[in-house]
């Protein structure tokens, strides 16, 4: 009898999803164009979907000729940047623009979920157990009228991929600074320049760090974000590295 209602049990399940997928067809997640089945990303979108190049310096990520990879670049010999390693998984344009936007603008999260699902290979590869993944924090004021934490969320998901730890209280901002993509160049060094500092005092509650530090941060425009957080994290004791889930196509 329980054979039975098993098998009952799955025809249904059967049955319902069938239903399901003939009311709800499955959809690609960043265009919602139906598609017959699949993986969530239907074959154009996946076309438009551009991984950042593997072939790039490895301290500041500015992709490089083959021959020349992993660099440093001529800009990392004359002026290195604070954090040792730059890592971006996708280049900020098509879908992965789109996906973002949708994320931070309506809080549909799942083409993000999708791209770090996708690049959780990559990741494996980079970030390690060991390691600490620390937000890029934003100003107060811009998180309480947002509710929002965008860095955070995504430190929650690559952390979750990784197994590694994450923490929003050890890098803090300090003041209030207009937005970067309202800023040239210059003027975003000069905004960011104090704007984050370490929590000495936290540090020392929560002991010192046995792995490597990420900032994380959700778009490399500049790197003047990255690379200022990176600076103030000088005192924690470990290597810092920086990592982005989307970079604009060769700092523009
Ligand atoms: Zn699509
Ligand atoms: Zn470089």
């Amino acid at each position: 009898m329980l054979v039975g209602m098993q098998g009952l049990s799955t025809s249904i399940r059967a049955g319902v999803d069938r239903l399901c997928g003939l009311l709800f067809p499955p959809a690609c997640i960043f265009c919602a164009t139906a598609m017959p089945a699949g993986n969530g990303c239907c074959a154009d979108c996946l076309e438009k979907i551009q991984v950042w190049p593997r072939d790039a310096c490895h301290r500041c990520g500015e992709p490089l000729p083959v021959a020349l990879s992993p660099g440093p670049c001529g800009r990392c010999l004359r002026k290195p940047p604070f954090q040792q390693q730059t890592v971006s998984l996708f280049t900020y344009r098509g879908p992965v623009r789109e996906a973002i936007l949708n994320w931070k603008l309506q809080g549909r999260e799942g083409g993000v979920r999708w791209l770090i699902d996708t690049a959780a290979a990559r990741l494996a590869g980079v970030v390690t157990p060991a390691d600490l993944l620390l937000p890029v924090p934003m100003p107060l004021s811009r998180m309480r009228k947002s509710g929002q934490h965008h860095a955070a969320d995504l430190c929650r998901m690559v952390a979750a991929h990784a197994g590694c730890r994450w923490d929003w209280r050890l890098l803090r901002r300090i003041g209030e600074q207009p937005r970067q993509s309202e800023l040239s160049g210059l003027a975003r060094r000069r905004n960011l320049r104090k704007a984050f500092a370490m929590d000495a005092d936290y540090l020392a509650k929560q002991g010192p760090v046995t792995g490597r530090v990420w900032v994380v941060d959700d778009i490399l425009t500049t790197g003047t974000t990255l690379g200022c957080a990176a600076r103030a994290l000088q005192q924690v004791g470990a290597p810092v590295h920086a990592l982005s889930l989307a970079r604009t196509p060769y700092g523009g």
